[in-house]
């Protein structure tokens, strides 16, 4: 019998990059992961603490049913929010997954069904360009609610997968203005603007993929149908192919790259206005673009 590597007594039933671990020295090492991220190592900033009232965005995927879960393990305050993007099939197992969880548990959830409160489902706001719709839909409106509902941070499912592919993105554009905001903590920088934070970013996709798989979570298994060949997946192709030849790769590419962040400057002094529509903070003079992709799809 193969025996795990830590207590070196149970057996092995999880196998990461070679190393063997039974499955409870497996949670712990994850659960270890995450708490040094809410805690500010390598950041300088703590996250979040247990007088917080965390509101946890929730897609149905595996990695944000994994964060919810780890969060609630480790006694933190979560209520979790959802969007129903209406995209059929998906939409509907996905936001029945988050309402069993949230029921399973006894936690609050919060749903915004885009149908219901902007009369268009994601299709229908923006057909031609659904993905990058998507991502802004999504930034709004868990903005917006975690501003409305008094939330004092709010937390995505992002993996250290998630941030090395944005990463590498970011590089081969050379895209300052996002390498300059790219962080596992966003402070707020507007009175309508809520704390963002990334609790998994220590951890992989393979990571939280044992994780959910030990705790016997139920999540939603397939892609959203829209994003079949995101570019971010051929980003995280690639590192997985560079990790494979290169044990370590990702955390030291991630972990480089936040040590050596003044490099590429700061966007302090980068001002917020208010959407003359909404009134969340925007960029834009005028209209903030959520509101203007709404105007666009009522033409
Ligand atoms: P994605 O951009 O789909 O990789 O999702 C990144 C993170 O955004 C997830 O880990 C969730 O925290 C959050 N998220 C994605 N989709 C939704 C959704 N429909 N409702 C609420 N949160 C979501
Ligand atoms: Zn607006």
């Amino acid at each position: 019998m193969k025996t795990c590597k830590r207590c070196r007594k149970k057996r092995a039933d999880v196998v990461l990059s070679g190393v063997r671990f039974c499955s409870s020295c497996f949670i712990e090492y994850f659960e270890k992961q995450v708490q040094r991220a809410i805690n500010g190592e390598k950041l300088g900033v703590q996250m979040f603490s247990k007088d917080d009232r965390i509101l946890v965005a929730v897609s149905g995927g595996k990695d944000s049913m994994s964060l919810w879960n780890v969060l609630n393990d480790l006694g933190y305050e979560t209520c979790g929010f959802h969007i129903d993007l209406g995209i059929d099939e998906y939409s509907e197992a996905s936001r029945r997954v988050v309402e069993n969880f949230a029921a399973s548990k006894n936690l609050d959830l919060i749903v915004v069904d885009l149908r219901k409160e902007y009369g268009r489902s994601l299709f229908e706001l923006a057909a031609r360009d659904a993905c990058s719709a998507c991502g802004l839909v999504k930034r709004y409106l868990m903005n917006k609610v975690a501003h409305e509902e008094n939330f004092s941070v709010l937390a995505t499912g992002h993996t250290l997968d998630d941030e090395c592919a944005t990463l590498l993105g970011n590089l081969t554009r050379w895209n300052l203005e996002f390498l300059r905001r790219q962080h596992p903590v966003l402070e707020s920088t507007h009175p309508k603007l809520v704390r963002k934070v990334k609790p998994l970013f220590r951890v992989t996709d393979e990571e939280t993929a044992a994780y959910a798989r030990i705790k016997q979570l139920n999540y939603v298994r397939e892609k959203c149908p829209l994003a079949r060949g995101a570019t971010s997946l051929s980003y995280k192709n690639a590192l997985n192919e560079l990790e494979r030849r290169h044990p370590g790769l990702k955390k030291a590419f991630y972990l480089g790259f936040l040590r050596n962040k003044a490099l590429f400057g700061s966007d302090e002094g980068f001002e917020l206005k208010e959407c003359e529509a909404c009134g969340m903070p925007t960029a834009n003079v005028g209209r903030c673009a959520f509101c203007k992709l709404l105007e666009r799809s009522e033409q």
